[in-house]
């Protein structure tokens, strides 16, 4: 049985990430269990170097495979932002971050955006791998739907022709961004299995 860590206190990441992993040969252990509350400092300047931050840190302490994630929307009109700073966007809750956007979008024809999520898979010798997921749709004029968190309200997807917090998270875990960086995650179970 091989221990892996993920480097997470969020209890939507830990449920979404057991699920995927609920395989025999690997012991999921989250911070939460480890009752880690370690606040590493994500001064990176891209998602990957963030989730390279956090892996890396807990890799060293634990000297055990850590799986880390960013993730965040980017917003072609506004250069990229939120980005890497998705969470403190408006320096408020979710709902502020969600009028800040609509706000800086007001006058914006083009309304592209896309959700991305960087898994690092690092282990206790500093060697690490990237995923990218990413899932793309269209800033809405307003907020709709109870669902999800985040950015989700203001997040249109045309597939489905709903914003993503209209989605039942069954749904929204098997398209988003997330569970795409994930997928190719679990390609490599095998890989962290036989890990020495
Ligand atoms: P982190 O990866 O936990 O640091 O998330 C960064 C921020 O990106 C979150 O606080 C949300 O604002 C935003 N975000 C990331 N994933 C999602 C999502 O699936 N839906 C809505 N917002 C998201």
């Amino acid at each position: 049985m091989t221990d892996l860590i993920i480097a997470s206190q969020n209890v939507h990441k830990i449920r979404e990430l057991s699920a995927i992993f609920n395989h025999k040969g690997i012991h999921l252990i989250s911070l939460k269990e480890l009752n880690d509350n370690d606040d590493v400092i994500e001064d990176g300047h891209s998602f990957l170097e963030n989730a390279i931050i956090k892996a890396s840190y807990f890799a060293k302490k634990y000297q055990k495979p850590v799986i880390a994630d960013d993730s965040g929307l980017v917003i072609h009109a506004l250069d990229g932002r939120p980005g890497i700073y998705s969470a403190r966007y408006s320096g408020g809750d979710d709902h502020q971050n969600n009028l800040k956007v609509l706000k800086e979008m007001q006058d914006k024809e083009n309304r592209d955006a896309y959700f991305v999520s960087v898994i690092v898979l690092c282990y206790p010798n500093g060697v690490y791998k990237s995923y990218e997921g990413k899932v793309f749709g269209i800033i809405a004029i307003e907020e709709k739907g109870k669902n999800g968190f985040g950015y989700d309200s203001i997040f249109y997807y045309p597939d489905l022709d709903k914003n993503f917090a209209e989605l039942d998270s069954e749904i929204k875990n098997q398209i988003s961004h997330r569970a795409n960086a994930l997928k190719q995650l679990k390609e490599d179970i095998d890989e962290i299995i036989n890990y020495k």
